[in-house]
């Protein structure tokens, strides 16, 4: 837990939480995260930002559950103060849940791709045509008679497995991150 790298530094981390919580919330999350649990008093003093900004900010999340808080009665003011502790778990557990969203729909795709219908390609003519109109053709162009060519989406099939393999990765180091916490 007592890790001295700020996670508000890891791209991943810090794009999900700008997508939280603005460009302006970050320095007040990055705060956070390096002192792991604060009163808002405290954050406000410290960053000299208005408290109620700052309460702002840790709902937003809170919602997303990357935060929690405890809150007691100040006792003379009659008032909340809320106490924010940073939840990593959940961090780390939405940023491998999300990316095994994206993971999912690019295996979709490569299916996709697989299980499209056969193109032909008149190379000279640059004319694509359907399987049917093709073989009614008996695979001669329409335009200038030459053979017609199976058009090939190997490269396209090949960049997304080759996407595949780097989020794959990335899920990978996100789950070893998670059982360092
Ligand atoms: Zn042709």
């Amino acid at each position: 837990m007592a890790k001295k790298i700020n996670l508000i530094d890891d791209p991943d981390i810090n794009n999900l939480v700008r997508g939280i919580v603005g460009e302006t919330g970050i320095p007040i999350v990055s705060h956070l995260f390096k002192i792991q649990k604060a009163d808002e008093f405290e954050i406000a003093k410290k960053l000299k930002e208005d408290v109620n900004f700052i309460r702002s900010i840790m709902y937003k999340m809170y919602t997303n559950n990357l935060v929690n808080y405890t809150r007691r009665r100040d006792a003379e003011k009659g008032w909340y103060i809320y106490t924010w502790e940073f939840a990593p778990k959940k961090l780390f557990n939405s940023l491998i849940a999300s990316r095994q969203k994206e993971l999912e729909g690019l295996f979709k795709k490569v299916e996709e791709e697989k299980s499209m219908e056969q193109i032909f390609t008149c190379p000279t003519c640059s004319i694509n045509l359907d399987f049917n109109k093709s073989l009614e053709l008996n695979f001669t162009c329409f335009a200038c008679g030459g053979m017609l060519q199976p058009l090939n989406n190997d490269l396209i099939i090949n960049g997304l497995n080759q996407d595949i393999k780097c989020l794959s990765n990335n899920i990978c180091v996100l789950k070893e991150k998670l059982n360092e916490i």
